[in-house]
């Protein structure tokens, strides 16, 4: 950790330095105010069944208009957000941001709304008022319960303490879903699985995207794919595939049972408009 930071100083004095540790930087000196002025929005990706590309739901996915260095993604902010605390008041922005759209999606589109899929940070689950938080999001907003899924990685359910397994649990109780996001590349004492109550699970993009190298490796991958989805059928859990990049990566994963698929195949990260798009296709049939 004083490594770490150690770097981080260091580099802001050395010329060499690389976008990546100006982006820190900046990052961390200008998150307190960015939540004030409104510089986070959130894309929504599709999450679709695999049987007949239908939208079952959309993960929102937060970014953030930098005025220095344009749109930024989570991964060059989010654990600056995490160091710092920021998560906690980004991650309750996102939540009701997000609940909000889903049930305004609702009112206009009633069953044929997708549901909504919410990252918590490990950070959020720690916290004792998350119940309480997401209680509350629900109730303004007015959406069902379950519509709502949360993913969690497998590094945040990690032996979970007996505070967080509590507040998953009520969090169940009040209707919401569990899923176990990036499924496969965690340290996986697979225990958790049998402790807590989750429904789904997503299998990491890399397994699905990253199948290009050589032959062996192509079926190898597959068949640890083919594994994971009988694994999360055997315990009664629906599954994703993440990373679903063309239609040969979606015919498989479709022929191997997996539920759904989410990935550039089936709809990149998108603005709400796109999404309402896509429900009005689905509609008139056209999907
Ligand atoms: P994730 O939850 O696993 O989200 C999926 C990531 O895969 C997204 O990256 C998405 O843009 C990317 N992706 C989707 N389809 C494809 C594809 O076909 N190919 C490839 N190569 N990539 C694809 P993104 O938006 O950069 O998000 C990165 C991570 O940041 C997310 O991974 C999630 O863990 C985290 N994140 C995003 N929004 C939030 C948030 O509101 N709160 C928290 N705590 N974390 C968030
Ligand atoms: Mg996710
Ligand atoms: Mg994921
Ligand atoms: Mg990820």
């Amino acid at each position: 950790r004083a490594k770490e930071e150690g770097r981080g100083r260091w580099t802001l004095f050395d010329p060499q330095r690389n976008a990546r540790s100006v982006s820190r930087y900046a990052v961390s000196v200008r998150m307190p105010v960015a939540l004030d002025r409104g510089e986070f929005f959130i894309d929504y990706q599709p999450l679709c069944r695999l049987e007949d590309g239908s939208l079952s739901s959309v993960e929102a996915l937060v970014r953030w208009r930098h005025p220095q260095l344009g749109v930024l993604g989570p991964d060059e902010f989010i654990g600056t957000a995490e160091e710092t605390g920021l998560i906690m008041p980004l991650g309750r922005w996102v939540l009701e941001q997000a609940c909000g759209q889903a049930a305004d999606w609702v009112e206009r589109f009633g069953d044929r709304a997708p549901h909504l899929n919410v990252n918590l940070a490990v950070r959020q689950l720690r916290n004792a008022g998350l119940v309480a938080d997401i209680d509350r999001v629900l109730r303004s907003t007015g959406l069902d319960p379950k519509r709502l899924q949360l993913e969690i990685t497998e590094s945040a359910v990690m032996g979970p303490e007996d505070d967080s397994l509590r507040a998953l649990n009520s969090l169940v109780d009040m209707g919401v879903s569990l899923a176990i996001d990036d499924f496969g590349t965690g340290w996986s004492n697979l225990a958790y699985l049998r402790d807590l109550p989750v429904a789904s699970l997503k299998i990491a993009g890399s397994f699905v995207s990253d199948l290009k190298e050589s032959r062996r490796e192509q079926v190898l991958g597959w068949r640890i794919v083919g594994g994971l989805v009988s694994l999360a059928h055997t315990l009664g859990l629906t599954v994703t595939a993440e990373g679903v990049e063309n239609a040969d990566h979606a015919e498989r994963l479709r022929s191997m049972g997996c539920d759904r698929a989410q990935g550039w195949y089936f709809g990149r990260p998108s603005r709400p408009e796109e999404i309402v798009k896509r429900i009005m296709e689905s509609k008139s049939g056209l999907r």
